[in-house]
């Protein structure tokens, strides 16, 4: 079992194409393949009272409530929503990294949301973020080149940023054998 898994999208995120139908809040909980597990999905999906059902939902399974933001346009409604953590998109410009202080500023704990794929210039960035390294981008850039001179600047969290119950790892498959009483044979 993972130790956590903060970036997790769900049918929430509905302008998300690569979400799944059958990637619900109840499945993730039901799968549960990290010891601490959040929700993540996109802010901009959650508004018109979208929010209070989501978390709402997300708390009545026992799983930490977070958003990822899309940057500096979308920070004054994050910091209106009652959320564990977030999940910050800081492209390479002023006004995002402005943004990380006053997301930091609520008290919450502040990811900056895979910044290998973004450009972020993490020497902008404060040292009380938190820096992701994600399972979805991490490969898609030199990782070794863009996160190793920051490696003692940071604390740094792991995350899936899970659209498909496939993306959780093998544990949505662990998951249906066990519901049917299967036990892996372990070949060697
Ligand atoms: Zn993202
Ligand atoms: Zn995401």
């Amino acid at each position: 079992m993972l130790q956590q898994d903060l970036h997790i999208h769900t049918t929430y995120s509905t302008s998300d194409s690569s979400v799944v139908p059958e990637q619900t809040v109840a499945l993730v909980a039901a799968v549960n393949h990290a010891r601490v597990v959040g929700i993540s999905d996109h802010l901009e999906n959650l508004l018109d009272g979208i929010f209070d059902i989501y978390a709402g939902e997300i708390r009545q399974v026992g799983l930490k409530v977070g958003v990822e933001v899309d940057g500096h346009s979308w920070v004054a409604e994050a910091t209106g929503c009652d959320v564990d953590y977030y999940l910050f998109h800081c492209r390479d410009q002023d006004a995002d990294y402005r943004s990380l202080d006053r997301l930091l500023a609520t008290g919450r704990p502040v990811i900056v949301a895979h910044p290998n794929a973004l450009c972020t210039d993490l020497s902008r960035v404060p040292t009380e973020c938190l820096v992701e390294i994600n399972n979805r981008y991490v490969w898609r850039t030199d990782w070794k080149q863009f996160y190793g001179p920051f490696k003692n600047r940071f604390k740094f969290v792991i995350g899936s940023d899970a659209h498909q119950p496939n993306w959780l790892g093998q544990a949505a498959a662990h998951f249906a054998a066990a519901q049917l009483g299967i036990k892996e044979h372990l070949v060697f």
